[in-house]
């Protein structure tokens, strides 16, 4: 049996792929060359220079992750087949040019990636040929838990409950020990991984390597390093205590299921209770997960319009200053200000300060959490369309189970509270560097002599307040109790 495996930018890896399990399977472990042909499709839905301009980290990320499958790919004697094109029209085409009786690939939970799977299948089987999808983007497949009434899950706890009665999860798939060769004249037009200077962009080196080792390296290192513990050190923004594995997550370079077995053997090995905390606490969050790619499987919707539907129309405002000064981490909020210029620098945010600087932007600026959706999903290397598009509508209020609109974020009691020193606000807003740690937060209720000492003059070497605090929360309260009532009358009706 011949076999195209369509890696497709959230499974670039060689373990645990069930679809090239499954291309070898089918080949009877045989070595047959040519009978199983790896395949990257450089779409210019994402490669094309202006659209790879619009999100240059998870490029970065993407690029290093494909020279590193192909590598892989290289060492078990198969190689990748790079092709450019609008994939709706390059698998059919390559699937007939090479006669394979099927395409394999990951199932994909956007819908839009749902959309043109369903396109390539029907030209597919128009041809006599397959599309066979496979599980392994989440540790079940979306839409496989459901209530006990059959409808899907809204709420984390009971959906998190569920998982962890259901059948024990499969052991990863070992990565195969050697592949059919591919030949060398294919018949079509092979290109090289693009370089980022050809899609107009520039490295950025404060950013994560890609690729399937320094993936399992990182998994390694939290495992021996940081898992023990993680559930104090989690929301402390100061310190390096996650496993930041988010963007091995969305491309795949890792699987899911590797991690969340990693996780679980370091804890059945030993007895504490406060390392099965900490394994528990890393696991719900992979389970968090797993709950937002359920409620964008089972509504796809969701990256249009909000999940509670009493917030359609709410009155966001499009405060063009406001914008600048929080996109450019300039609002005189330290912490918000750090966050705006980690994302920036680095693609990365940690969560908490994710949780308050978009908590500051819905509800102190009002601003539309949507536009701020799409500045996330431009420069987080692990932009991921189910957790962000989640993430946002959690923090703005109108998400599954979201924090409720009235609980607001105080920018400087979260600071104090999770980066006491203030570490990472020097880190990242090095003109606060010499300001005492107690004003760190709230640089605007330092006297006068605090400042001076600290070489600081707040309007010039660092903003002003753009909002109060009481204030914008007292306006955002105002406008939400507003807006519900009027659209529970209505809903109502
Ligand atoms: C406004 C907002 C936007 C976000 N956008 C994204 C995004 O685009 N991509 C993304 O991967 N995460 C997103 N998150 C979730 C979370 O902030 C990141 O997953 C986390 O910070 C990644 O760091 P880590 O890998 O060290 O996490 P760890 O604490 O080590 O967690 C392990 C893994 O669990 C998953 N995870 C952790 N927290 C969450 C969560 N709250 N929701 C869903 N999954 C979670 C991630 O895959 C993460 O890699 C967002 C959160 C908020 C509040």
């Amino acid at each position: 049996m011949k076999t195209l495996v369509w890696f497709r930018g959230k499974d670039l890896r060689v373990s645990d792929h069930a679809p090239l399990t499954e291309a070898l399977r089918g080949n009877a472990g045989g070595r047959d060359e040519g009978s199983v042909l790896p395949v990257f499709v450089l779409d210019p839905y994402f490669f094309a220079p202006e659209a790879a301009r619009e999100l240059p980290h998870r490029i970065q990320f993407l690029l290093d992750a494909l020279a590193a499958l192909a590598k892989n790919l290289g060492h078990l004697g198969s190689r990748l087949i790079v092709v450019a094109g609008k994939s709706t029209r390059v698998i059919p085409e390559l699937a007939a040019r090479w006669k394979v009786d099927r395409v394999v690939a990951h199932r994909w939970t956007e819908p839009f990636g749902r959309k043109r799977d369903t396109i390539i299948a029907d030209r597919l089987r128009a041809a006599g040929s397959r599309l066979e999808l496979f599980e392994g983007e989440t540790l079940r497949p979306p839409g496989a838990l459901r209530t006990k009434t059959g409808t899907p899950f809204a709420v984390y706890t009971p959906f998190s409950r569920a998982f962890r009665a259901a059948t024990p999860l499969e052991a990863p798939l070992p990565a195969p020990k050697t592949l059919p060769a591919v030949p060398t004249d294919l018949g079509v037009t092979e290109v090289p991984i693009p370089t980022l200077e050809a899609l107009g962009l520039t490295r950025n080196d404060q950013l994560q390597i890609g690729g399937e080792r320094a993936a399992r390296e990182r998994l390694d290192h939290f495992r021996a390093e940081r898992l023990r513990g993680y559930e104090d050190a989690r929301d402390r923004m100061d310190l390096a205590g996650t496993s930041r594995l988010s963007a091995d997550l969305k491309f795949g370079t890792i699987s899911a299921r590797t991690v969340w077995h990693a996780a679980e053997s370091v804890a059945a090995a030993a007895s504490d209770e406060a390392l099965r905390t900490d394994r528990d606490k890393f696991t719900n969050e992979l389970l968090w997960r797993e709950f937002t790619h359920a409620l964008l499987w089972e509504r796809p919707e969701l990256l249009e319009s909000p999940f509670r539907k009493d917030f359609v129309g709410f009155p966001w405002r499009n405060d063009d200053d406001a914008w600048h000064a929080w996109t450019t981490g300039t609002t005189g909020y330290p912490i918000v200000d750090a966050s705006a210029r980690q994302l920036l620098a680095e693609g990365y945010v940690h969560n908490r300060a994710r949780m308050i600087s978009a908590s500051f932007f819905t509800k102190h600026l009002l601003g539309d959490y949507r536009r701020a959706e799409a500045h996330y999903m431009k420069w987080l290397t692990d932009g991921d369309w189910a957790q962000n598009n989640a993430g946002w509508q959690w923090s703005a209020g109108c998400g599954a189970d979201a924090q409720p609109y009235f609980r607001i974020f105080n920018p400087k009691t979260q600071g104090k509270k999770f980066d006491p020193e203030g570490v990472y606000v020097k880190r990242w807003v090095p003109e606060l560097r010499s300001l005492d740690a107690k004003f760190i937060h709230a640089p605007y209720d330092a006297p006068a002599l605090v400042l001076r000492a600290a070489g600081i003059t707040l309007g010039r070497d660092y903003p002003l307040p753009i909002v109060v605090h009481e204030a914008a929360r007292a306006r955002f309260l105002e406008t939400a109790a507003g807006h519900l009532k009027k659209k529970h009358v209505v809903l109502a009706r």
